[in-house]
């Protein structure tokens, strides 16, 4: 059970003409996976009335018959409530301890410990793993927290989605179209 850390910079790959997609209240409507539609979902749904388009790339979408800006943020007319409970992931539970080793502090490659082994009936659930460096997992092996002689920065529990959302802020996709950033970020650089 583990797996780089590095795959968080290819979460989001330049995909063309992708649309940023906002609630109604103009927050996205997730932030891991950052909600993004395809240009031909986000025109669909403009055409529909269910979305408003905020703002359109500047170039055109050209095929034979027609010629079209694709919105590159839409927002819903129609507020969705987020779900309150975060789902038990690999992704989320490593957002969740912000992609650090909860032993050490240690950032790089992750895996997942248990906190009771498994083997002494610690279950796989939001409030038993943590994301634990190599080193750390190695030395804590199938041993408590007491035997091993080690201790938590905080003790494991479920998230709400808002807290991953808020930790999803911090470890944003590697491409960020620039009308996105308004909506991602309140402390965005101002270009001059
Ligand atoms: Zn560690």
């Amino acid at each position: 059970m583990s797996f780089r850390t590095g795959f968080v910079r290819d979460l989001s790959a330049p995909n063309g003409y992708s649309a940023l997609v906002l609630n109604a209240d103009y927050r996205p409507l997730s932030y891991y996976p950052l909600s993004l539609w395809s240009w031909q979902d986000a025109i669909k749904a403009a055409y529909l009335n269910r979305v408003d388009v905020v703002y359109e790339y500047d170039r055109l979408i050209r095929s034979p018959s027609i010629s079209i800006r694709a919105p590159s943020v839409v927002a819903l007319r129609t507020y969705v409530r987020p779900v309150d409970l975060a789902a038990f992931t690999r992704f989320n539970l490593f957002l969740r301890d912000e992609f650090t080793c909860q032993y050490c502090g240690g950032r790089g490659e992750l895996t997942f410990d248990h906190v009771v082994p498994r083997a002494r009936g610690g279950k796989t659930e939001w409030s038993n793993v943590v994301a634990a460096c190599a080193t750390c997992n190695l030395r804590k092996g199938a041993k408590t927290l007491e035997e091993a002689e080690m201790s938590l920065g905080r003790m494991p529990r479920q998230p709400t989605s808002e807290e991953l959302r808020n930790a999803g802020r911090r470890f944003p996709p590697n491409y960020l179209h620039e009308t996105w950033l308004d909506f991602l970020y309140w402390d965005v650089e101002l270009e001059s």
